[in-house]
């Protein structure tokens, strides 16, 4: 379930050096997905999960956002558990994984070297996050991944930065919607303690409980 008007084309040249390294992979790894990966979700929903960039051996190979590697395994869990998906999560994009209510997408969509994008590629491929967030008429939550996908939505919202500090578990009103933030949940995140999966689970008990109590 792509949205797909929001989503750049697989050639999507504004970041010269991204795109140089999806170029990079495309010669090396003909069969991986190697292009900006699509938002994958409901457009109606009232969810919007915003990550970092996709990883180069997971979402960057299998082209659906947090899918073949770590994180993916504790965003999704996170969701069954919390009513925002059904199926069975298998870490490929054909399994029976179908989010519920929510949409998730990257404040950065294609692959950056060392999964470190620069202020420049945020700043560009914002387009596209503001286009998702656009896109879905009953959105009123975002959970913001990490600083960078927080300072992203925040901006993309027409909010200034200074004005949103990033917290795990901080929740910012802004105009109609509320962004949720948690630190990101990376395999180093969760390997060094700075993220607990019942520090995560806590984020999404807080978002549930704001959808469930939300008369819009
Ligand atoms: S990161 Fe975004 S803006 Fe930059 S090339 Fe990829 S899709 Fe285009």
């Amino acid at each position: 379930m792509p949205l797909t008007a929001s989503d750049p084309g697989r050639n999507c040249p504004l970041c010269p050096r991204l795109v140089a390294f999806r170029e990079e992979w495309r010669a090396k790894q003909p069969e991986w997905n190697n292009a900006p990966v699509p938002s994958f979700g409901v457009e109606e929903g009232r969810l919007l999960i915003v990550g970092l960039a996709p990883g180069l051996r997971g979402a960057n190979r299998t082209g659906r956002p947090f899918t073949g590697d770590y994180a993916g395994d504790l965003l999704y869990q996170t969701m069954l558990d919390f009513g925002f998906a059904r199926g069975v999560f298998e870490t490929r994009p054909d399994d029976s994984l179908t989010p519920i209510d929510t949409a998730i997408t990257n404040a950065v969509r294609c692959v950056p070297p060392e999964n470190k994008p620069t202020t420049d590629e945020i700043r560009t491929c914002r387009t596209f996050l503001s286009g998702t967030v656009a896109t879905m008429p009953r959105l009123r939550a975002i959970i913001a991944l990490g600083k960078i996908a927080h300072d992203s939505a925040v901006v993309a919202l027409g909010e200034r930065m200074s004005r949103h500090k990033f917290g795990h578990r901080a929740r910012h009103n802004i105009g109609s919607l509320s962004v949720f933030d948690s630190y990101h949940c990376s395999r180093y995140n969760t390997n060094t303690g700075v993220l607990t999966p019942e520090m995560f689970r806590a984020v999404f008990s807080d978002v549930r409980a704001f959808l469930d109590s939300d008369g819009s």
